[in-house]
């Protein structure tokens, strides 16, 4: 459901998005539970007690509440023309990986300053308070899922923001990230979950609905072909599944509805592959009881890899990720099985439907 109310147009258009610089966390800022504590740093302190940035997406801190969360950015000097209610973008330098590469890791919407405040006594941060000078709607913020290279984004080759600070850009600036993030996303495949947080996110920013998408419809048709109880055995699924070939009609009927071949045959293939994952067997249940996993193009959809069982392979969220973005080479194909190497791990995957 879309809660977000659109800015007054009075709000101060140069002072809406900022970019905040937060150090980089090697476990990329997602185990958010174990803050982190960095050895290697500069100044004693955070060699000792967990940097407050790490509790930024951190969202179960004991006062973040259902509506709002807060955060920390360590600035030099407080941003105090930042407009009520503007988007701040995070930045981050990669330490752990050649070149210091920056990297853009997520968003905050409709972020206000807050005098930083001490909170709660909290075992780590300075005289043992945790604290906190930022607060954003969580509805509508979001640790991006894939982070995106910040050079992109540099004007005249410069980094986008100083060591311990802050720079203003204009909004279009933070549309042009939430419209990246989607779209680097969808390549892997977007969950429903993350692409409606960033459709809210997009809405807040430019008041205008994000255009609904093929690769969306294709999971919500796919979805609803999964829900549809299957009458049949495993046997006719693997007889349809095989009889498909790229000159197979591109829609079918199937109780009493028209769907996308392509969906038809994405659903049937995890059926028959047991809906787990082939590297690691897991996969997620989900709320109402079902096992969510997903399908992996060995030749890619943006290469017109086709919905063919010879080219799916069924993966959990983390692997089909590492599929897609990792180093990924595949050693050997054949009708029985793919042999693939990936980031330095050989796997060898079923392909034949038996
Ligand atoms: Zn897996």
């Amino acid at each position: 459901m879309l809660m977000v109310v659109i800015q007054s147009q009075h709000m101060d258009e140069d002072h809406k998005t900022i970019i905040a610089n937060i150090t980089w966390n090697p476990d990329g800022w997602r185990n958010t539970r174990k803050f982190y504590i960095n050895p290697h740093a500069g100044h004693r302190y955070v060699r000792k007690y967990p940097g407050h940035e790490s509790l930024n997406y951190y969202f179960d801190k004991p006062f973040d509440t259902n509506e709002d969360i807060y955060g920390y950015v360590q600035w030099a000097k407080t941003p105090k023309n930042l407009a009520d209610g503007a988007v701040m973008i995070f930045y981050s330098t990669d330490i752990e990986h050649a070149g210091h590469k920056g990297k853009i890791i997520g968003i905050y919407g409709n972020v206000k300053l807050v005098d930083p405040v001490k909170r709660i006594p909290y075992e780590g941060f300075e005289k043992d308070e945790l604290l906190s000078n930022i607060t954003a709607k969580r509805n509508l913020s979001f640790l991006f899922p894939i982070y995106l290279d910040a050079k992109k984004y540099s004007q005249n080759g410069k980094r986008l923001v100083p060591q311990v600070g802050y720079t203003y850009r204009n909004i279009s600036f933070a549309e042009q990230v939430v419209v990246d993030e989607i779209n680097v996303l969808k390549q892997g495949g977007i969950r429903i979950e993350e692409y409606n947080k960033l459709k809210d996110i997009y809405f807040f920013i430019t008041g205008k609905k994000y255009a609904d998408t093929q690769d969306i419809q294709d999971e919500q048709e796919q979805k609803e072909l999964d829900s549809i109880e299957s009458t049949r055995s495993i046997k006719e699924i693997i007889n349809e599944l095989k009889q498909v070939t790229p000159q197979t009609p591109e829609l079918v009927e199937t109780h009493g509805k028209i769907y996308k071949r392509d969906n038809k045959s994405v659903v049937d293939i995890k059926i028959v592959r047991g809906k787990k994952c082939q590297i690691c067997g897991t996969f997620i249940l989900t709320k109402d009881n079902k096992h969510y996993v997903e399908a992996a193009h060995i030749k890619p959809k943006r290469d017109k890899g086709p919905e063919t069982f010879d080219n799916i392979i069924v993966l959990c969220p983390n692997h089909h990720k590492e599929f897609d973005y990792g180093a990924t080479v595949i050693i050997s194909q054949d009708e029985e099985n793919i042999t693939f190497e990936m980031n330095g791990i050989s796997y060898t995957v079923r392909l034949a439907l038996d």
